[in-house]
């Protein structure tokens, strides 16, 4: 697969869907008629496994109630660990480092209650001006919690150009009084990739501990946690995982923080052994498993099983080369159909500090989405002028981005979002 011979023709398209390796896992996923679906970052779609596992855990509690915990396809009472130990590869962790339990957000708030511990003048929190805004709720309300003036104690690194964090502003903003840093593994608007390694390895010079949200990375860029020692990470498993909406998100914690007893305790993060001993003494898990707090929301968990097998089968080094290849496909058709329409891309062009998505920004941005949608491509609006659209190695053929842009070509030309009022959805 290369783009040296690049052309404009359809026949290109499909010449490099027929040398395309994970061209064979589109068919496990129900894509629906005349439509392109762009927004895999936002909700992956559901595949023929993950329907599977959720049929499967339906029938076992039909079939077993109650004993469904420890028998049936796949006993209920290990299957948030079953399924850490299935998302650890794409962390780059070993099995008990990775827990699937809460939501992003809630994994925030226990990684916030665990780790951070202000303590004489080392109380500042290091995040960003780009950073999505429920996470800055959470650091907001756990700076609250221990009395402390989000105003003074969280520090937001400024964006030079709006779009991107310069990673020596990051490091800059690690001074004496940072007891930690919480930032995205890859930007939820422009696709920037941080580099983490880098990050941490200042952050712990100065003795500040570090954590990722990777809800934006995880499934789309391999990861290597362990081996750059980050304290912790959290994510959710809706976008490029296709665990389903309001799938059960996940967690990481370096084994060397396995002694730091979890904040919010609750007993699904007990020593498994002593779980039911029902004591008013908790025992947390020696393992991420501590940080689970009560019981694991199991329809929500179970299409993981499936749709984890995909990536077990296709490989996360795979799945990462075609990203990076379609995307540039796609960015070189933009460019090239789409020549003095006004739109730029947003997203960094190397591919060290890309994401899986394309950022496609324009003034007339919202209304374009709708454009879009009514002629069946379906992509994602971030205010103010960003159409975020992602072509999925999994099942996003070069076909569909190739007919993307014709439509998106056509819409333009044709001023086709003229008849829609330029401002957000509800729901966007
Ligand atoms: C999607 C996303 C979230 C969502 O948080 P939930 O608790 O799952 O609703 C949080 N942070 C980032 C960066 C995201 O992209």
């Amino acid at each position: 697969m290369d783009l040296h011979d690049f052309s404009l023709t359809l026949d290109f398209a499909k010449k490099l869907d027929s040398e395309d390796t994970l061209a064979r896992f589109r068919k496990e996923f129900y894509l629906q008629p005349n439509t392109i679906y762009m927004d895999g970052n936002s909700l992956g779609l559901l595949s023929k496994r993950a329907e599977r596992a959720l049929l499967d855990t339906l029938e076992d509690w039909k079939e077993y109630g109650i004993d469904g915990w420890t028998q049936g396809k796949q006993p209920w009472f290990n299957l948030s660990e079953k399924l850490g130990e299935m998302i650890a590869p794409l962390v780059g962790a070993s099995a008990d480092e990775v827990i699937v339990s809460g939501s992003t957000t809630v994994n925030l708030h226990q990684l916030l209650a665990t780790f951070y511990k202000p303590k004489g003048s080392r109380t500042k929190i290091v995040a960003d001006e780009l950073n999505f805004p429920s996470d800055i709720y959470a650091l907001k309300s756990q700076l609250n919690i221990h009395g402390l003036d989000p105003d003074v104690h969280l520090i937001r690194v400024k964006s030079q150009d709006g779009r991107f964090l310069v990673e020596d502003d990051i490091i800059a903003a690690m001074s004496d009084d940072v007891a930690l840093v919480i930032l995205p593994t890859v930007l939820y608007r422009s696709g920037q990739i941080l580099d983490m390694k880098r990050l941490t390895v200042e952050a712990h010079k100065r003795n500040i501990m570090i954590g990722f949200d990777a809800c934006h990375s995880i499934g789309a860029i391999p990861h290597s946690f362990s081996e750059w020692d980050v304290d912790f990470a959290y994510w959710c498993n809706y976008k490029y995982l296709n665990g389903g909406p309001g799938a059960v998100g996940g967690l990481f914690v370096n084994r060397k923080h396995f002694d730091t007893a979890p904040g919010l305790a609750g007993w699904f993060g007990s020593d498994k052994e002593k779980q039911f001993d029902l004591e008013h003494n908790f025992t947390p898990a020696n393992t991420a498993s501590a940080y689970q707090i009560g019981t694991p929301h199991l329809l929500s968990l179970a299409p993981l099983m499936g749709s984890l097998e995909i990536f077990a089968d296709a490989g996360m080094e795979k799945i990462r080369q075609k990203s990076l290849h379609i995307n540039h496909y796609f960015m070189r058709l933009l460019e090239e159909e789409l020549a003095g329409m006004k739109f730029e891309i947003g997203n960094p062009r190397e591919d060290y500090r890309r994401g899986g998505h394309v950022s496609l920004e324009h003034r007339e941005a919202a209304r374009i989405c709708k454009a879009l949608k009514e002629n069946g491509v379906i992509p994602d609006f971030r205010a103010p002028n960003v159409i975020r659209l992602a072509p999925v190695s999994l099942y996003t053929s070069y076909e569909d981005v190739w007919k993307a842009v014709q439509i998106l070509k056509k819409i333009m030309t044709e001023k086709l979002y003229e008849k829609f009022a330029n401002e957000r959805e509800v729901v966007a």
